[in-house]
């Protein structure tokens, strides 16, 4: 088995990952750290998980210790695309140059462009950034990126997905490819993700390394099919379902991440949730830097227990003890079932994995299955076989959401432009369910329910349960 002291690390570096802990490089590790390091180009499909970041990090880090970095011309570059991925990246650098000097400069947005300027003209080493943040600050003659030596692009097939690749092109423009080497990762190679890698890559060495397990043995899947009564109930039917499918996983269900489609549905679900007495929070791109740095912080921290989550906010997350993943929707693309399941039985660990499929996300789910090999399991709905009861009060915003799937939509940043606008749910708690979790702050309508949202001036009859206001 390959060593770490096999791979000609600079000593400070493997010094830093002894204290990191760990014992042996991954397969990626041990097949693009070589290469990389003399100098070559390295095309590795490979996906989170693999300990692909530290596969080009740990190489970046032993070639610029040597050498300074000049002002406004940073050495090295990493687009990622999402800004917790180069969240990600940037502590992967704090970790593994503890022992070595080197800057760098994390280029996302939410975070103020005066501080990244000053660090900029101060001259780093390191500039990890979202494509789109990036072209920001280049396009205000800050940045000049002809110095840069290396170049890595990070889950290029979700820049693809996310409509980054012209700005990718653009950027790889402003680079000199006679003294750029690229480091390239991609989970999947479709033929744009090669027209990119054929242009721009210089007779790369190409690794791949095996997908994590799609249906490993560790991670209990299934799947209830679901109907709704009515049409205009499905959101709100759903809504029960899962918090029925979360109540019966009891005390194993140590904390989840339940994914959907649409942004504004991971606002309804989390809102919903915490309406009954869960502790949930959303993350997605919409929201705020700080508040999505907080939400996931507390999710790894274990302070929160329920993560809902996009699939581009979720992408490349390194959350090691998930007990749970809830798919709220069946994803329209196969291989995002891989990665959400994915967060689940991460190192070993037990995992679950529980979708919800309604009559219309059938073909998807077929797809699923094609590409995953196998046949999910379908399991009874725990609220029996008719359709469960809507909440009291059919939210009134799934009328008017539009559905749309990622490949019609057109290309867009999606830091900078919501993909849809994210409508709050505003129906009044349901009565029959009682609060499970800790009491909820402020008022409540003696079912353990509080109204979000409502500030301190929650009118009364709001505050009367859903029977009271009925009896009138
Ligand atoms: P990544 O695929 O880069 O997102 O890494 C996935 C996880 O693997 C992260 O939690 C890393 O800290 C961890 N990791 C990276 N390299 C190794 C290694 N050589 N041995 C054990 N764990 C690792």
């Amino acid at each position: 088995m390959t060593k770490f002291s096999d791979l000609n690390l600079n000593p400070k570096v493997l010094k830093a990952i002894e204290e990191a802990g760990y014992e042996s490089p991954t397969p990626i590790q041990a097949g693009a750290i070589p290469p990389a390091l003399e100098g070559r180009d390295v095309l590795g499909i490979a996906q989170t998980g693999t300990g692909k970041t530290a596969g080009f990090v740990l190489p970046m880090i032993t070639m610029l210790a040597r050498g300074r970095a000049r002002a406004r011309m940073p050495r090295s570059l990493v687009l990622c695309p999402t800004r917790e991925l180069a969240a990600q990246v940037a502590e992967n650098f704090d970790t593994y140059t503890k022992y070595v000097n080197l800057t760098k400069a994390l280029l996302i947005g939410g975070v103020s462009f005066k501080e990244q300027d000053k660090l900029i003209d101060k001259g780093v080493d390191v500039l990890i950034a979202t494509p789109g943040r990036l072209l920001d600050h280049f396009e205000r003659g800050k940045l000049i990126l002809s110095d840069v030596k290396v170049m890595v692009v990070d889950e290029a097939d979700r820049m693809l997905d996310m409509g980054f690749i012209p700005d990718i092109e653009k950027i790889f423009g402003f680079t000199n490819p006679l003294t750029r080497q690229t480091l390239f990762f991609s989970a999947t190679m479709a033929p744009e993700i090669e027209r990119i890698t054929n242009t721009f890559l210089s007779n790369p060495f190409r690794i791949e390394v095996a997908r994590q397990a799609t249906t490993g043995e560790n991670i209990k899947q299934g799947v209830v099919m679901f109907k709704a009564s009515r049409k205009d109930r499905e959101g709100s039917e759903k809504r029960k379902l899962l918090r029925a499918l979360i109540d019966g996983e009891g005390e194993k269900c140590t904390n989840a991440i339940i994914f959907c489609n649409r942004k504004s549905d991971v606002d309804i679900v989390a809102k919903s949730l915490k309406k009954y007495g869960y502790d949930a929070a959303p993350i997605h791109g919409d929201l705020d830097q700080s508040q999505r740095t907080r939400t996931l912080d507390g999710f790894r921290a274990g302070d929160l227990r329920f993560l809902v989550a996009s699939d581009v906010a979720a992408r490349g997350l390194d959350v090691p003890a998930v007990s749970h993943v809830f798919n709220f929707d069946v994803p329209s693309h196969a291989e995002d079932y891989v990665h959400r399941i994915g967060r689940t039985g991460r190192a070993g660990r037990d995992g679950a994995a529980i979708m919800i499929c309604v009559p219309r996300d059938e073909k998807n789910l077929a797809d699923i299955e094609t590409l995953v090999q196998n046949e999910i399991p379908r399991i009874e709905s725990p609220l029996g076989s008719g359709s469960p009861a809507p909440e009291p009060e059919a939210a009134p915003e799934e009328k008017k959401q539009p559905s749309r799937s990622r490949k019609s939509s057109a290309p867009k940043k999606s830091e900078a432009k919501p993909e849809e606008t994210a409508e709050p749910e505003t129906s009044a708690p349901a009565a029959q369910e009682s609060a499970r979790k800790p009491a909820p702050r402020g008022k409540s309508n003696g079912n353990g329910n509080t109204p979000v949202g409502m500030g301190d001036h929650l009118p009364s009859f709001i505050a009367l349960s859903f029977e009271e206001r009925r009896a009138g």
